[in-house]
């Protein structure tokens, strides 16, 4: 089997050298002016051993990787009841879609797309105040990647809050089927200052590394969730964590993981490794488009795809 670190260094420079980079994503202001010419990726695998290249220690706006913790805290707090909230079936229409939520009744599809994640943010409200729920969202974080350096970049939430209109119609017309118990606009606060998050690949890959090792970090030792659960958000994130391009990325890639429009990627190779990868350039699904090139050649490499080699 080839060394991690070399295939990691082997994948930054092919990555390095292309000149197609996707599109960084124009809605929010703020990502317009990210530059496209940057790539980060790290590793982290069981034994804890970091494997890291290229921009992994720039911070980026997490942005929808958001959501995967934030599930996370919402069943910690309402256990399988979030399920009556929001599905579970991948959505096959775009991030940000109105017309599904029509059909369905308010209920969004999953928890990834942006009308599940407002419904998932809500919850997480409801037993707080607004500043207290994204304090707890931020220290989770921090905890996760065992780093309270991390923070939220004001600039990014306030840019979005300016121009986010397709999740302020999104939120209002889930309040109007009685999904969204809190007012709107505390809802999206709390929505778009976690999605504002800012890390680098490597705390990212550390954030992740329960997902990867049954519900414990295996550098504390610490349970963050149970087995069954850590199973059941993977399954989740294979299934609904790229939009529209999930099964895209599922034949590709072939691990969970989750995408965000700031060109970031958390994926998850069960008992292997957490990943961190960043491209800001997406394709036209809103995902990272090196960062999936990146993330196919390395599960390819070593052969790390849950579906076998
Ligand atoms: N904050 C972004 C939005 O609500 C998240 C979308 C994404 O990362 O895919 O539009």
């Amino acid at each position: 089997m080839p060394n991690l670190e070399t295939v990691v260094r082997e994948i930054a420079d092919e990555m390095r050298q292309r000149s197609d980079r996707g599109e960084v994503a124009r809605y929010i202001p703020e990502l317009a002016r990210v530059d496209p010419n940057q790539f980060g990726l790290a590793v982290i695998g069981a034994d804890g051993t970091v494997a890291a290249a290229g921009d992994c220690d720039v911070p980026f706006s997490i942005q929808s990787i958001s959501k995967v913790f934030t599930l996370t805290l919402a069943l910690g707090m309402v256990g399988d009841r979030l399920w009556q909230r929001v599905g579970r079936e991948p959505s096959g229409s775009p991030f940000n879609s109105v017309v599904q939520l029509e059909y369905e009744r308010g209920i969004p599809r999953n928890p990834f797309i942006n009308a599940g994640a407002i419904a998932v943010t809500d919850l997480i409200l409801s037993r707080h105040q607004p500043r207290e729920a994204l304090g707890e969202i931020l220290r989770f974080m921090q905890y996760l990647a065992q780093d309270n350096t991390i923070t939220i970049d004001e600039e990014v939430a306030a840019s979005e809050q300016r121009t986010g209109f397709r999740n302020v119609a999104l939120a209002n017309y889930m309040k109007s089927f009685g999904v969204i118990d809190n007012p709107v606009e505390y809802t999206l606060g709390v929505y778009f200052h976690h999605c504002a998050i800012s890390m680098t690949c490597r705390q990212l890959a550390a954030a992740g590394r329960f997902l990867a090792h049954s519900g414990r970090d295996p550098s504390t030792g610490l349970s963050v969730v149970q087995a069954e659960r850590a199973r059941r958000i993977n399954a989740v994130m294979l299934t609904c964590g790229h939009y529209d391009g999930s099964g895209e990325f599922a034949y590709r890639v072939g691990l969970p993981g989750k995408s965000g429009v700031g060109g970031g990627i958390l994926a998850v190779a069960p008992g292997t490794a957490s990943i961190a990868v960043w491209a800001p350039g997406l394709d036209a699904a809103g995902n990272s488009h090196l960062g999936r090139i990146a993330l196919e050649r390395l599960t390819k490499r070593l052969g790390w795809s849950i579906f076998g080699e």
